[in-house]
């Protein structure tokens, strides 16, 4: 209601697909909703447009020059917004006083740091950014623990488990057999695996159900994506890595199951959009208009499921290896592939390579304790990884 303080909603990564999504369901929500803060890598006129729109307190840039680019586009325009730069500022705006929200909506390990300052600091944390918590694992949630906050899943599958469990998360372990992580397959689901090694990255950022920006699409297209969504399950929910399992559904409808004790299987549908799960962390417990439009089951005749088929996908399976071994291993798979999947885009890495590539530093690299204990180590052992990777890479990488 108008009588209520209105939440300020500090969005970083305001730029992106999953950025662009939160700012549009703020935009239905104005009595609700005001943004005190927008961050961007490098759109800088994008994210003018988006100050001038929204006209928030700061708004942030990691890259300096590109904060002085900024800073004069909204001078000119008279608007006060603040710009802030440098990597700080994103962990600054995060854990800032006034903000009562944080869209945690950057992508790669880069949003650990923002994200860990906003789970200190107590906030209602939003979580699109799978590889926070992938590379974060233990120390990310101990974080959120100590700091109070409430953690919000946004990507869909998690926010479907987390929609389908009570609100209480001392009763989760007692309730869930296991959870089913389901999955469309990507734009490969059927293409001849022997042809995979020609896939062109503007193949692989053609996914058939969603838009998204083109790291989680080459992601989901080698179901690497599915594979950080196992290990973000495993920490979100506090799963053993044999409670997880994955199921491909092409018509991503139902976007998650969790199987109880007794067998009752709890589900949660919808048309795919990333508006629904974004509503829901804005306005949980409650419930608001997302914008999305009403899922016609007429119109879906055909539920189907298949196994996810571990010759064509085996990049899914590095998950429960990584589960299993010393902790650290996640965040060294996460590594891994994001270097793999930005080689792959800049044509330096055939799109079946990127496997190797991470079963490569899986095995070939082991995390020490205090890698994993603070976000010094952890951002450390990301580097160390990523170099190694690099070194693969312009080893075997395609020329
Ligand atoms: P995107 O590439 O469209 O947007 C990324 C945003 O982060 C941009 O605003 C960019 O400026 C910013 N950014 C990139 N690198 C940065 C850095 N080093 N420092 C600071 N900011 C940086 O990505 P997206 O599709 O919106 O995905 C964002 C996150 O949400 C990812 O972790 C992704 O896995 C997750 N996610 C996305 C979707 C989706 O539908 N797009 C669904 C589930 C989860
Ligand atoms: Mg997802």
């Amino acid at each position: 209601t108008t009588s209520e303080k209105r939440q300020r909603v500090v969005v970083l990564g305001s730029t992106g697909s999953i950025g662009a999504n939160t700012l549009d369901v703020l935009a239905r929500h104005p009595q609700r909703y005001e943004c005190l803060a927008l961050t961007a890598m490098s759109r800088v006129q994008e994210l003018a447009q988006q100050c001038r729109q929204w006209r928030p307190r700061f708004a942030a840039m990691p890259d300096a020059a590109k904060a002085t680019e900024l800073r004069a586009l909204l001078r000119a325009d008279g608007l006060n917004t603040e710009v802030l730069e440098g990597p700080a500022a994103l962990v600054e705006l995060a854990q800032h006083p006034d903000a009562d929200t944080v869209m945690a909506a950057i992508v790669g390990a880069a949003g650990l740091a923002p994200a860990v300052a906003a789970a200190r600091a107590g906030k209602r944390l939003l979580l699109a950014n799978k590889e926070a918590v992938v590379l974060g694992g233990r120390f990310f949630m101990q974080a959120v623990r100590e700091g109070g906050a409430t953690l919000l899943p946004i990507d869909s599958e998690h926010s479907a488990i987390f929609q389908c469990l009570p609100q209480d998360p001392s009763t989760w372990a007692q309730r869930i057999d296991h959870i089913v992580l389901t999955a469309s397959g990507g734009p490969f689901r059927q293409r001849d695996p022997q042809t995979l090694k020609d896939v062109t990255p503007e193949q692989a950022c053609a996914h058939p159900n969603w838009v998204m920006g083109r790291k989680i699409s080459v992601d989901s297209a080698t179901m690497m994506n599915k594979a950080l969504e196992v290990i973000e399950a495993r920490w979100l929910f506090d799963l053993k890595p044999e409670q997880i399992k994955v199921l491909i559904h092409p018509q991503s409808v139902i976007h998650s199951m969790v199987v109880c004790r007794d067998q009752s299987v709890l589900a949660q549908l919808g048309t795919p959009d990333m508006r629904v799960p974004i509503a829901y962390g804005l306005s949980y417990p409650e419930r608001i208009e997302s914008g999305a439009s009403a899922l016609d089951l007429l119109q879906c005749s055909q539920l189907s499921f298949e196994p996810a088929d571990a010759h064509r996908f085996p990049g899914l399976h590095l998950s429960w290896q990584a589960l299993r071994a010393p902790e650290g291993a996640t965040a060294v798979l996460n590594a891994a592939n994001e270097e793999a999947v930005a080689a792959f885009l800049a044509g330096r890495l055939r799109f079946d390579q990127i496997y190797n590539v991470n079963h490569g530093a899986l095995t070939d690299i082991a995390p020490s304790p205090d890698e994993v204990d603070s976000i010094e180590g952890l951002m450390g052992l990301d580097e160390r990884v990523r170099a190694h990777a690099r070194a693969v890479i312009a080893r075997v990488g395609a020329a």
